[in-house]
């Protein structure tokens, strides 16, 4: 059987996979194309967490997709109606049928010599391995382990009589009704959790080793609605993305560079939503500036309601260790629980775990260099999609599909087979890691994630205004090759014509 080849090949069916098949459709529509998905059902996020409460932690407009209005009435929208507009949007552009479920990557070998790609496939149904080959290699595969959150080491766990459970393998069937729950963290999934399973639980604490700045943002935006009613919904999605884009990019502005600023609002609209003399310094004042590490944003103030009523806790704290009954704190104190939620976050995995290899180099990701935030230095026909950590993924999801779109039709128009970024020289103090945040999960992974460079192409501003110039209109030929397959010549193919040069 010869072995099956596509344009582009796809890795992973979720929001950011989805959304990139979507552009190819419509801007270039004669590429072949293929997704392929290790699980069974597309979504990837939005499918994988059930747990109570799961709900985007950023608007609906702007985490949703440019070319497909978010027509639901909230802006902060729950799990099951994000994953509903992912598999809406799928069926409206005919992405369905594109899509091989249960077809994991695990490694993807370029060849300069035929201008491919063999992507090597692990079946998850049959356990078969199978190939296929690509012009282009598109990975959307998130940035986290499906099969594992992280979880840190609790001294006697073993001993705790209770469920403890991640919130990332809550399983339906656990009954919290009328049971005391310890939520430990204090990340966007940990604020979810508390409100949410506070209208059932006996009490809900949630256990924090140090604050989170925490804003409260309306679930829906009077500003969307007014317009949703008075325009098309094409024009009123497009103002409403624009209006809240600028929002966000604003306030994250003002954060950098007058932190006491934003600091001295963050508490007091903690101060006006928390029971009198609450220690708001204490539970939501962290000691670093708004933004070194992100604010966590909650709908209608709901968590600050729910300590209001009583309803949940807040501890600030040190594990000392897990007993029978629940967790004593190194101050002495002891949580009672029957549930213990670990909602210590996710395990970061880059590429989705595939090994990729250049003319049987293998690429470290950790040091490469990455181009526009979206390709790799020496790696040719490639592309990967990380979001914003400061705006919703999907600005930035849209960003790289769209350059991709614009990439391979120049590319056409040229007769080029191949496009690899090159770096220039850089000297090695201006390499920095690609995320400035500092927060957990990003320094326990530096040594995972791609670097950046001094400028642009090669750095990244996490700002979309930017990115918008650069992407959508700049330059598709700077500190790029572009070329063909280079056959090689072996002595018995002397009559073979000669190889066109590669061009810058
Ligand atoms: C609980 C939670 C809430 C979040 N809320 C927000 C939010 O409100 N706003 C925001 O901007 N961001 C949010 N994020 C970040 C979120 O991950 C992105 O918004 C977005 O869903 C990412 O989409 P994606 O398609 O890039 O990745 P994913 O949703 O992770 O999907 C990746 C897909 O690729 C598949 N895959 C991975 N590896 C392979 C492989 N080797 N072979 C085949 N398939 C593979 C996976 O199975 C999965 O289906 C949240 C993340 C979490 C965990």
């Amino acid at each position: 059987m010869p072995t099956e080849h596509v344009d582009v090949l796809i890795v992973g069916a979720g929001l950011s996979g989805i959304g990139a098949a979507c552009h190819l459709r419509r801007d270039c529509p004669d590429k072949s194309l293929l997704i392929l998905e290790a699980r069974a059902n597309m979504g990837g996020t939005w499918d994988l967490f059930r747990y109570p409460g799961i709900r985007s932690d950023s608007d609906m407009f702007t985490l949703g997709y440019a070319f497909k209005p978010w027509t639901e009435p909230k802006a902060i929208a729950d799990g099951e109606s994000i994953l509903s507009y992912i598999r809406e949007t799928a069926t409206e552009y005919g992405i369905t049928e594109k899509i091989r479920y249960q077809h994991r990557v695990v490694r993807a070998d370029w060849s300069s010599e035929t201008a491919r790609w063999t992507v090597t496939v692990q079946r998850e149904d049959s356990n078969e391995t199978v190939t296929v080959t690509c012009s282009f290699l598109s990975v959307c595969s998130g940035y986290y382990r499906y099969d594992q959150g992280h979880t840190p080491t609790f001294v006697g766990a073993e001993n705790f009589a209770g469920t403890i459970v991640h919130p990332q393998h809550w399983s339906g069937d656990l009954d919290y009704a009328g049971k005391r729950v310890v939520v430990i963290g204090s990340g966007a999934t940990a604020m979810t959790l508390v409100p949410s399973l506070a209208k059932s639980a006996a009490h809900v604490t949630m256990l924090q080793r140090t604050p989170t700045y925490v804003a409260s943002l309306p679930a829906r935006d009077p500003i969307a609605d007014a317009l949703r009613r008075r325009l098309p919904s094409r024009i009123a999605y497009q103002l409403i993305r624009l209006k809240n884009v600028l929002f966000t990019l604003g306030s994250y502005q003002l954060s950098r560079r007058r932190p006491a600023l934003i600091k001295r609002y963050l508490h007091k609209t903690a101060v006006k939503r928390l029971p009198e003399g609450y220690d708001v310094a204490k539970h939501f004042g962290p000691d670093y500036d708004p933004w070194d590490q992100r604010i966590c944003l909650v709908p209608d103030g709901d968590l600050f309601r729910t300590i209001r009523e009583g309803k949940a806790e807040v501890v600030t704290d040190h594990i000392d260790r897990f007993t029978e009954t629940g967790i004593d704190l190194k101050s002495g104190q002891h949580l009672d629980a029957d549930i213990i939620v670990t909602a210590t976050g996710l395990s970061v995995l880059m590429l989705g775990g595939m090994t990729v290899t250049v003319d049987g180099r293998e690429i470290a990701l950790s040091k490469s260099l990455m181009y526009k935030g979206m390709m790799l230095s020496g790696v040719p026909n490639f592309s990967m999609t990380i979001g914003y950590t400061n705006a919703s993924w999907t600005l930035k999801a849209d960003l790289v599909a769209r350059y991709l779109c614009r990439l391979l039709n120049y590319m056409d128009k040229h007769g080029y087979q191949t496009i690899t970024p090159v770096a220039p020289a850089q000297s090695e103090d201006t390499i920095t890691p690609l995320f400035d945040l500092k927060s957990g999960y990003v320094l326990r992974n530096l040594h995972l994630l791609p670097q950046q460079g001094a400028k642009t192409p090669w750095r990244l501003y996490q700002n979309y205004l930017r990115d918008v110039r650069l992407m959508r209109r700049g330059s598709l030929t700077d500190d790029v090759r572009f070329g063909y397959a280079q056959p090689v010549l072996r002595p018995h193919d002397a009559a073979l014509p000669s190889i066109r040069a590669e061009v810058s």
